[in-house]
Formats: C-alpha cells, structure tokens, sequence
C-alpha cells in the first residue's frame, strides 16, 4: 500500500477493477466475498466478507460489498480514476449516486458472456444456424473492437457495426452521409472467401443478428468499454465443511484474464478485424487516419 500512496503523490491515477464471488451461485447465497485489484499490477488492495443478513438478502451483499470497498479505499485518501466492473443495475445506481467524479467502465467479458448466450440461444431457432457459427467470431470481433479503440467510444460503435457488413461479404461500403468505409483486415481472397458460410442480409439469421448489434442498450454499454478494462478472473473456491462446523471457508486466489486474451493472439485464433471509418465523427475521422 505504501507504493501506492507514493505513486498517487506522484501523480499517478488509480484505475481499479471490482468483482464479487458468492458460495452459491442464484438467490439463496449466504456468504459473498468482493475483491478490489489494482488494474495494472493485478494486486488485490482491498476485499470485503458479507454475510446474507446483514445484506438484507443475497444479491444485495455484492453491491453493499463493493460500495464498502469503495469507502474504505477513498477514506484512506485514495483518489480512484476509474472503477470497472460488471454491468449490475445496482452497482450502476451506487457509482451514479455516490461516485459521480470516478469514472464507471464496463468489464468486456461480462458484456460479451452475455451476448453469447443471446446468439447462441437466436442461434438455435430453426433456420438461423449460420448466426450460431458466426458465434465465436463476432465475439471475437466485440473484443478487439475494445481493445484497438482506444478509449474513443465513437470510434469503437463504428468499428463494432461494421460486423453488419462483413458477415455478408461485404469489406467496402457506402454510409448513408456518401462516405465510404472497409473492413481493416487484408483484402480476401476468392479461396479466403469460399471457406466461409455468409449470411442473406433478407434472411431471418442476419436480421436476429443485426437487432443484437444495434441494441440500444448494448451500444450505451460500449461506450463504458471503450478503455478494454476488465475484471481480474477472481477464482473464489469455496471449501466447505457443513458435514464439520457447518461453516465455510473461502480461499481465493486471482488469475489474469489478460493472459488469456495474449494467449489468443499467439495461436493465430485471433480472427477479428478493425474497420477503416471514415464516417461519424471528425475526431473518429481523425483518430483511424492516424492508424
Ligand atoms: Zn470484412
């Protein structure tokens, strides 16, 4: 802790990431465990323990979690930048109401479990098994999006729509301002091209598509993952001895999710792509003709 404070005297700003690990996944959890780490050095600075009752039920003990963390830390005069966590409507209310000066991001892989599932399950309504293959991808797509916007949201929504286009072949095209855009991968070849099943921009699969990608709340949540922060994969192992004390002991112990992403990368399973934009705003303009 002491590095910390002098880090913070040297100006450095404090970008946290938060998550909570319950003994019981569900409504009938009794203990839950929320940890703090430091985004860069992946240290867990602060942790809290809750017990259902004093929560007044069990999905309330990780957002109580949190917010405690929260005091604890700034009470002992720590200035925090930013705070990425999951997407939860109360930890959302408590960094509005109470945090409005420390700015909230999203953790990606929260996000992208979540629209997933929501593929997979579209994915699985007869006639629209092409969404369910394009599945990985543009997941894999949502990812990279994050990681290369480099914290401009505008930027990050362009490039995420661009899905739209590629997953029906289409690498170059026209905005509805006249302006022209492509995808950022190589040009594909005839081969590249035959090895893989396009979506019908009037089938059923391309149109459950496209209402995932342009939902409205799922744009507003990218704008909060524009900085490619995620929570650590905090690995809580609940040892319980019931059959003993009938009490549970919790042992916990952090693993990065970066590795995982860096791990992608090195295999060559990495298949997203970025899009050239020149459409929305000047700055996206600006920013990508950087690139
Ligand atoms: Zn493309």
């Amino acid at each position: 802790m002491a590095r910390v404070y002098l880090e913070q005297e040297d100006g450095k700003k404090l970008h946290l990431s938060g998550d909570g690990r319950c003994d019981t996944p569900g409504f009938s959890a009794k203990y839950c465990h929320y940890t703090l780490m430091l985004d860069d050095t992946k240290e867990i600075i602060h942790t809290e323990l809750l017990q259902s009752t004093e929560a007044g039920s069990s999905v309330a003990m990780e957002p109580l979690g949190f917010k405690r963390g929260m005091k604890e830390i700034m009470g002992d005069g720590l200035d925090i930048e930013v705070m990425t966590t999951d997407r939860s409507t109360l930890i959302c209310k408590i960094m509005r109401e109470e945090f409005p000066n420390v700015q909230h991001e999203f953790d990606i892989w929260h996000t992208a479990k979540g629209l997933r599932k929501k593929i997979q399950r579209k994915g699985a309504i007869k006639g629209n098994e092409i969404l369910a293959a394009w599945s990985r991808s543009i997941i894999n797509h949502m990812c990279f999006t994050c990681a290369t916007s480099k914290g401009d949201a505008e930027i990050l929504k362009c490039r995420w729509q661009s899905i739209l286009h590629h997953v029906c072949n289409e690498h170059e095209w026209t905005e509805d301002d006249g302006q022209t855009n492509r995808c950022g991968h190589h040009p594909l070849t005839a081969q590249e091209q035959s090895k893989r099943q396009w979506m019908k921009r009037e089938s059923s699969a391309f149109e459950n598509l496209e209402s995932l990608v342009n939902d409205k709340r799922l744009l507003k949540d990218l704008e909060q993952m524009a900085l490619f922060k995620h929570t650590e994969f905090i690995i809580v192992l609940l040892i319980s001895w019931n059959t003993l004390q009938n009490h549970s002991v919790m042992i916990m112990f952090s693993f990065s999710y970066s590795f995982h992403f860096l791990f992608y990368c090195i295999q060559g399973r990495w298949r997203s792509f970025t899009v050239q934009c020149s459409s929305t705003s000047q700055k996206g303009r600006d920013s990508l003709s950087r690139e």
